[in-house]
């Protein structure tokens, strides 16, 4: 029998990064995994091919309606998907194998196969042949990931009706596609395949689109997805959806409580992810599970039962990479005796569709049902000058600062590149930075970060150039 300090079970990016930092701390670790490319839903299904999808189809879009504001006349365009897929299909193989190449150097030993907690330390992995070893281990982390959710009355087929494992491989494009959620896959992946010719009906059961994030983010990235040719309904709740004779039948009850019917040659599923413990044990181990299916875990990342641990998708908190991987590094620097911390105030939330929409902290909806005195500081894309030289100048940057200490307390950008603006206000709810601070550091010129010292200014109603 093979024995560990850890054994972590699911090599997404809370658990691969666990085991890596585990190995730092200079732990003996194992990494069970049922699949054979490392790296989970992150990177084999989720974020890194949805992203390689995002920037191929917009380089076509660019090409196809924008090439022309900056002088350069495009003949001839063509799609070729097939080279696109396999962009993105390598792109996925080198971070997959990328993983593989940060166990062997870390030293963590790899599983291939079904992880299974037959008690406290004791970890059973099955091969896709049966065959069963047994790994025993001081602590073992669960971080077995999610998969999509499903509703009533749905029934995937996975050819024309299915969920985003499919929608970033879809080997046609689709002539008219219905979306069912308007959350963040319904978006990403709603815009690849309009931007590629598909006519994207994006059918959402709530009044407005991203719930949870910032209100006016979510009404301006309503008009501007309008303006690109998505069509939404809002207050709509999908009552079925299934493959009729080839082609993709959706029903839902409309805002007025009258039943409609949408026909489409794709039908996506994106109302969510459920975590995954199915096969895991856990009720055996005596592990207790909350009512939303999640493994319930103290601030410190133990469930109930002593040596056993969780983080990622399958706890509660959002469903994102960088936050199970914060998680996964605070986790085993717990198990070391180190003082692992999470701010999950400063965890960003972005939205890779263009423009871009990015979020850190408070929204000014949670500020106002808290109580929180704030004051708010707003800037325009359009007035920023390597924004006007881009030509993309929708959206804006607002920062929300306390009233009477300018500490910020949240930040909330629709923009171009809101995806990697929002680091600089991640950074600063982390450092519990003043909207003073901002304004009074400098930003270079022209930049659309610019945006953000502009808002910051504007808290002040100070801001130069509006
Ligand atoms: P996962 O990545 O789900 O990994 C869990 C792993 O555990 C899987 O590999 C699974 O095979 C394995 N496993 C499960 N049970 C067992 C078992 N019993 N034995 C062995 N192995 C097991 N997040 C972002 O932050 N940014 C994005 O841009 C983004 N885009 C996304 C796009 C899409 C289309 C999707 C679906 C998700 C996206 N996400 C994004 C969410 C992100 O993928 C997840 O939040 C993240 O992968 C969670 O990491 P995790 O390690 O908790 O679980
Ligand atoms: P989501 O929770 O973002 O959106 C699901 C939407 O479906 C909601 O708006 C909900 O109101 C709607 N819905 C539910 N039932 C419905 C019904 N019967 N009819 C119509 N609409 C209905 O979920 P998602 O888009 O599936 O994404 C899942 C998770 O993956 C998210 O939690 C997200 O954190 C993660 N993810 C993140 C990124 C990113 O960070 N860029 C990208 C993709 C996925």
């Amino acid at each position: 029998m093979d024995t560990f300090d850890l054994v972590v079970i699911g090599a997404g990016p809370g658990g691969y990064v666990a085991a890596i930092r585990a190995a730092q701390l200079g732990m003996k670790v194992a990494c069970v995994e049922k699949v054979k490319a490392l790296g989970g839903t992150c990177l084999r299904v989720g974020c890194i091919p949805s992203k390689a999808l995002l920037e191929a189809s917009h380089v076509y879009a660019l090409n196809k309606h924008g090439a022309e504001k900056f002088g350069v006349k495009v003949t001839g365009l063509e799609l070729d998907l097939p080279t696109m897929l396999a962009h993105k299909d390598a792109v996925v193989k080198a971070n997959t194998g990328g993983v593989d190449g940060l166990f062997l150097k870390n030293k963590v030993k790899r599983f291939f196969g079904m992880g299974r907690i037959d008690a406290p330390g004791k970890v059973t992995v099955t091969a896709a042949d049966g065959s069963e070893q047994q790994l025993e281990a001081k602590n073992v982390l669960v971080a077995t990931g999610s998969v999509p959710s499903l509703i009533p009355g749905v029934e995937l087929d996975r050819e024309i009706v299915g969920t985003s494992d499919e929608a970033i491989d879809y080997q046609a494009v689709p002539r008219r596609m219905v979306v069912i959620g308007g959350g963040v896959i319904g978006l990403e992946l709603g815009s690849v395949w309009s931007r590629l010719g598909a006519e994207v009906t994006v059918v959402e059961y709530l009044p407005r689109l991203m719930a949870g994030m910032d209100d006016e983010l979510a009404a301006a990235a309503l008009k501007i997805f309008t303006a690109q040719g998505l069509k939404f309904r809002l207050g709509c709740r999908v009552q079925s959806a299934k493959a009729v004779n080839g082609v993709g039948r959706v029903t839902f009850i409309d805002a007025d409580g009258t039943e409609q019917t949408l026909e489409a040659e794709k039908v996506l599923v994106a109302v969510g992810r459920r975590p995954f413990t199915d096969g895991l044990g856990l009720e055996k181990a005596g592990v207790k599970i909350d009512n939303r299916g999640r493994v319930e875990i103290d601030d410190h990342f133990r469930t109930n039962v002593p040596g056993i641990w969780a983080i990622g998708d399958v706890v509660r908190g959002a469903m994102l990479a960088h936050k199970a991987e914060e998680e996964g590094v605070a986790a085993v620097e717990f198990m070391a005796g180190k003082a692992g911390h999470v701010n999950y105030d400063a965890i960003p939330n972005v939205v890779y569709t263009d423009p871009e929409i990015a979020s850190v902290g408070k929204t000014e909806e949670e500020l106002e049902a808290a109580g929180v005195p704030y004051k708010k500081g707003a800037f325009p894309f359009k007035f920023n000058g390597r924004a006007r030289a881009m030509n993309a100048v929708d959206g804006f940057a607002k920062i929300l600062a306390h009233e009477k200490t300018d500490r910020i307390l949240g930040a909330h950008i629709i923009g171009p590149q809101a995806g990697h603006l929002i680091a600089e206000m991640a950074v600063a709810v982390e450092m519990m930075a003043s909207s003073e601070d901002i304004a009074r550091s400098s930003h270079a010129h022209p930049t659309l970060a610019e945006v953000l010292k502009e808002a910051a200014m504007a808290v002040e109603k100070r801001a130069i150039h509006q």
